[in-house]
């Protein structure tokens, strides 16, 4: 591997650079969890899509800029350190626009790329059931076929930002009669069609976080069948291998916050436990491993690989690395730790509790980390099921 970034590779981190230092928002913007900050971020996202930034690595045509899967590292990196907003539609354009890309017809592609790119159209992601989590073959809401049409009746939850997105792709049953992985299709539903009932779920902080999605005989068009019906396991595989093994979460983020947990350190050494200094040198070389494992991943894709089961493996890695991360920096915050930021005494606090409270789930969405151990027991180590 050649770790020395072309010239050209440059000149693309300096106009990244440059334009965002000159549109980033000056303040943050109110959580993507609330209307207010949903519709600013979706304001956010269209003035990126405007200067060609929203998703780099995808042709011009969808609203890309034809950079390759390097560059967007490069541009992520450029997008936490000019601690640009979340992004809003991180469902759509980091895991159902790259399974549109690999696996979709060129109608789909030309109809829903470019309202991803500017988030015109915001999707959530409806695999979970009630009793379809972890075992997700288990799902048991139905899609049947009456003509031009799938009939969709059941009842997927924990849909993230499903509150206010516009769209949701899922899974759902199309062979009434199969089991398990078998008979299920990957489809595309507008959250506004009839039938299809949005009932917001609150996080303890009111924020309206997810959404469960209830269908009763809604009607959803058969072209939004991605893939071929009954193969959506492989499709919704596919997602999952861009969600764990590389998009969701960019190295950039980790280094981010390894930059700042250095920072905290320093400014608060003298009070701290010496073994904490360990801890944090521990959470940089986690960090700096992680960008060279996904620079890795990322050269082998552009020589023709696939994600594959290793993506597992990816995110245990920075889940747990994110969990530590925080907790080292509450311990090194002490009691201030638990100040609300806009307490008298909370000055330096920053936001290192609200990101801890995250950081928990990390181990949870996109698969929990016990269901990754099973994937890398079974298909990267072939220990027996049982
Ligand atoms: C922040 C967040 C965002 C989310 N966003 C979305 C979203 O946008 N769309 C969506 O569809 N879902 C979403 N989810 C749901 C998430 O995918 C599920 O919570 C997750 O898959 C676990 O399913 P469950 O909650 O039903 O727990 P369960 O499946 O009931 O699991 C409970 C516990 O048992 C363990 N367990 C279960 N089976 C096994 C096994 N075979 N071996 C070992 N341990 C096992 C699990 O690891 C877990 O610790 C989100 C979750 C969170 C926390």
């Amino acid at each position: 591997m050649d770790l020395v970034y072309t010239p050209e590779q440059e000149a693309f981190r300096k106009e990244a650079r440059a334009w965002l230092e000159a549109n980033t928002p000056k303040e943050p913007l109110a959580s993507f969890d609330t209307r207010q900050g949903f519709e600013a971020h979706r304001e956010w996202e269209q003035r990126l899509n405007e200067g060609g930034w929203a998703m780099v690595p995808w042709p011009v045509e969808y609203g890309g800029r034809g950079a390759n899967l390097l560059e967007w590292l490069i541009f992520e990196e450029e997008y936490y350190r000019a601690r640009a907003p979340g992004r809003v539609n991180q469902n759509g354009i980091f895991l159902l626009g790259p399974t549109i890309m690999e696996v979709g017809t060129a109608e789909q592609k030309a109809r829903f790329l470019p309202k991803m790119a500017s988030s015109q159209e915001v999707w959530a992601q409806g695999w979970s059931e009630p009793n379809a989590g972890s075992d997700m073959a288990n799902i048991q809401a139905t899609a049947i076929r009456d003509g031009d049409h799938f009939v969709i009746n059941g009842q997927k939850t924990w849909a993230s930002r499903g509150a206010y997105a516009h769209w949701l792709f899922g899974l759902f049953r199309t062979d009434p009669d199969s089991e398990r992985h078998k008979g299920l299709s990957f489809i595309l539903c507008p959250l506004d069609a009839p039938g299809i009932t949005v009932r917001p779920i609150e996080k303890l902080n009111h924020k309206a976080a997810f959404a469960e999605v209830f269908f009763d005989d809604a009607r959803v068009s058969a072209e939004n069948l991605l893939g071929d019906e009954g193969e959506g396991w492989s499709v919704a595989m596919s997602t999952a291998g861009f969600e764990r093994g590389l998009m969701l979460r960019s190295p950039a983020r980790f280094q981010d916050t390894v930059a700042r947990l250095v920072r905290l350190y320093r400014e608060n050494a003298a009070g701290c436990d010496p073994g904490l200094k360990r801890r944090v040198a521990d959470c940089w070389m986690r960090a700096e491993a992680y960008t060279l494992e996904t620079y890795r991943t990322v050269s082998r894709l552009l020589e023709g690989g696939k994600i594959g089961a290793e993506a597992s493996l990816n995110k245990i890695f920075w889940s747990e690395l994110d969990v530590e991360m925080h907790e080292v920096a509450l311990e090194i915050l002490g009691w201030r730790a638990e100040l609300l930021p806009s307490a008298a005494e909370a000055v330096g606090v920053g936001e290192w509790l609200d990101g801890y409270i995250f950081a928990l789930a990390g181990p949870i969405y996109a698969g929990t980390n016990e269901i990754q151990r099973n994937v890398i027991a079974e298909r990267l180590l072939g220990l027996p099921r049982k």
